[in-house]
């Protein structure tokens, strides 16, 4: 169904793969499962259509570094313009996206390809699929609509992005799931993807019941939420955050049965990253927005300004909206 509908959309970025020689990949700041797997995945279909390609990438989370080709993600900015097509993938807003140094982003070569709802997306060539899981469940589509072949390592690529987008597999739909069992019978790497998913450091662990002791029930909102502090990373000497894998909010969320999670964490400049899930059909993409962020109904997140307590009460004043 998906591939008849965008058939035209699929069409018109193959078409323009072709002409191509020199493709340049960008994606999110603060990069996640989804957007390292989808440029993985599209960076290896291009890879054996001779291409050549570069992956600018800051801060990709190393529990991924099994996935092929990502010892070729580069942190430093390309030394020349000289690329044909630009993919920007799962970034959400012109805002979020990881633009190298010194370079002129021209609009004109851009292709983005993404499945967030919200942001002001670039570009010539505009895929957005705002009722899908995650940007490899759009790749998914994009390489079986053109008839390319989906190997073990783009299927596995692929696997890592909707795994880390719907928490583990807990909140994807049923479309993902279909896409999910093709991916397995192309031979994705499950065991080992999950493997790398499900460990963490003995200091994250640390961490993690820090996280544990200081979660409260919100009875008024059946809200579980609980945070974690810079000082609580730096007393452990954990420099990496969120990803690596991402724990700290899906573990939240699947603690008892409350209707929104909400996960925060204090940075040393007065900023608040916040996480929010949910379970029972509440929409927190909509609290998100309201706090300048965005994401999706099970899923979202947002950054703001104040102490735990103040955005705590912000999150309330946005619920109190939404649930009305
Ligand atoms: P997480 O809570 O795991 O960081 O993010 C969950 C979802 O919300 C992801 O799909 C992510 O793209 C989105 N998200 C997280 N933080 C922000 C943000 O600051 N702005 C926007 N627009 N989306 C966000
Ligand atoms: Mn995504």
């Amino acid at each position: 169904m998906i591939n008849k509908s965008y058939k035209k959309e699929f069409k018109n970025i193959k078409e323009e793969i072709d002409k191509a020689k020199n493709i340049l990949f960008l994606t999110h700041r603060a990069p996640d499962g989804d957007a390292i797997g989808s440029v993985l995945a599209l960076n290896l279909y291009l890879k054996k259509q001779k291409k050549n390609t570069y992956i600018y990438i800051l801060g990709a989370p190393r529990f991924l570094n099994f996935l092929p080709y990502f010892e070729e993600i580069k942190t430093k900015s390309p030394k020349h313009q000289d690329f044909d097509l630009i993919f920007s993938l799962d970034y959400a807003g012109e805002e979020r996206l990881e633009k190298p140094f010194h370079f002129f982003l021209d609009k004109r070569k851009i292709i983005s390809i993404d499945h967030h709802p919200e942001g002001k997306i670039i570009g010539k060539i505009k895929l957005i699929l705002p009722f899908v899981s995650s940007t490899s469940e759009i790749l998914y589509y994009l390489l079986d609509s053109i008839k390319a072949k989906i190997d073990k390592n783009i299927a596995t690529c692929l696997l890592a992005g909707i795994l880390t987008d719907t928490g583990g597999f807990s909140f994807a739909s049923q479309n993902s799931e279909r896409v999910v069992g093709e991916l397995l019978k192309e031979g994705a790497e499950l065991s080992k993807m999950m493997e790398r998913y499900n460990s963490f450091s003995l200091s994250r662990a640390r961490i993690l019941a820090k996280m544990i002791s200081r979660i409260k029930r919100d009875e008024d909102f059946e809200m579980l939420w609980s945070w974690l502090s810079f000082d609580d990373f730096k007393r452990e000497k954990e420099r990496s955050f969120l990803q690596e894998p991402p724990i700290f909010p899906d573990f939240l969320s699947r603690i008892d049965k409350a209707k929104v999670y909400l996960f925060m964490i204090e940075y040393k400049n007065g900023r608040v990253k916040g996480s929010l899930r949910s379970r029972q059909g509440v929409d927190v993409s909509k609290i998100a927005q309201g706090l300048g962020g965005g994401g999706h109904k099970s899923a979202s997140g947002f950054k703001t300004t104040g102490t735990i307590k103040e955005v705590l009460e912000k999150v309330k004043r946005e619920l109190k909206k939404e649930l009305k």
